[in-house]
């Protein structure tokens, strides 16, 4: 059965202080979140290493929110997979509209940085979805394929047992405008069957496929009861702890 899981994108905010005391209070109530339902929360990488001390002995991995598409080298002021994995991460998001849209962030490039994430062992929050007018003109499903296709096409079966898709519509991220639950199922069903397509059904029914966008605890339980929902991905939401707590007791 795949798994179940929320992970907190708290994106470019927080001091390390404040980080670290965000951590500690989702680490201290992260055993009111069922078993069977992952935790995940990625701070900016300057705070990684603290984080990941104050997390210890709780249910909660830790995730950065990027990593480069080069192993090392002469590429000032990136951050390597193997730093991070250093730092105490087990897994990093990519591909996040916010890098997509002001970062250059391309699928060619995807291809590379889920490569180098994947060789160093950390797991793989990978965000694909469309922007407001690409769903105006009824593309939505044809984008959402085409970012899935583009960079897990290049991957095996195996490397799918450590990559977690996010779907995130961009005209939903932060902006309190939620994908309604069908639209979401939709495109969540849709990502299955590609990935079925490609992998066959087995690999595509033990994916675990994250919804993310304005998903709050008032709207968690309605999105997580979606068949092809496993979980979500939080921006805002996330930055406070009881309601990020609230979402991970939303199945
Ligand atoms: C995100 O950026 O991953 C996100 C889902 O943000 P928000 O929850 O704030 O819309």
């Amino acid at each position: 059965m795949r798994k179940k899981i929320v992970a907190g994108n708290w994106k470019m905010n927080t001091t390390v202080a404040e980080g670290v005391a965000l951590a500690k209070a989702v680490a201290a109530k992260s055993a009111e979140v069922p078993a069977n339902v992952g935790l995940i929360v990625a701070p900016p990488f300057t705070h990684l290493v603290s984080v990941a001390e104050a997390l210890k002995g709780s249910k909660v991995e830790l995730s950065a929110q990027n990593c480069a598409d080069k192993a090392k080298g002469a590429y000032t002021g990136e951050v390597a997979a193997d730093m991070l994995v250093s730092a105490g991460c087990q897994w990093t998001i990519l591909g996040h509209s916010e890098r997509r849209q002001y970062y250059g962030e391309t699928d060619a490039k995807l291809v590379d940085k889920v490569r180098l994430a994947l060789d160093n062992g950390l797991g793989v929050i990978l965000c694909v979805g469309e922007m407001l007018e690409e769903r105006k003109a009824g593309r939505h499903f044809a984008v959402v394929t085409e970012q899935t296709e583009n960079v897990l096409f290049h991957f095996s079966a195996e490397d799918m047992a450590k990559i977690v898709i996010a779907y995130e519509p961009v005209w939903a991220i932060g902006t309190g405008e939620t994908a309604t639950a069908e639209q979401a199922e939709e495109i969540h069903a849709c990502i299955r069957k590609v990935l079925e397509g490609k992998f066959g059904k087995e690999v595509a029914d033990n994916t675990t496929i994250l919804y993310g966008g304005s998903c709050k605890p008032s709207n968690a339980k309605e999105l997580f009861a979606q068949p092809d929902i496993d979980g979500g991905l939080i921006g805002g939401a996330s930055l406070k702890a009881d309601d990020f707590i609230e979402i991970g007791k939303s199945f």
